[in-house]
């Protein structure tokens, strides 16, 4: 168990990584590709920077995102359609 709760700690930081920020307590939605879909799963709680919006989640919340993706890839799930775009970025990198 106390190992358990240690790699909690180690996931969840108390500052974001951009080193100025902190981070609150929010809702965020969470966007992955599933089956050459697009899956938007909202009402997500995350640790959210104050200063650059990075997110981060709490192991329990991954777990829970990873059921629901599960579910919907196995069609158990009914989810409803939204429209989406998919665009490239077109930017070469940095010599
Ligand atoms: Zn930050």
């Amino acid at each position: 168990m106390d190992k358990q709760y240690d790699e909690k700690k180690e996931l969840i930081p108390d500052t974001c990584n951009c080193g100025r920020g902190r981070l609150r307590r929010g809702i965020t939605e969470y966007v992955t590709k599933v089956n050459g879909g697009v899956v938007v799963i909202k009402n997500v709680p995350a640790l959210i920077c104050d200063l650059c919006d990075e997110k981060y989640l709490t192991p329990e919340v991954s777990r829970e995102i990873d059921k629901v993706v599960k579910d919907f890839r196995e069609g158990r799930l009914l989810a409803k359609p939204i429209a989406a775009g998919e665009v490239e970025l077109k930017i070469k990198e940095a010599a």
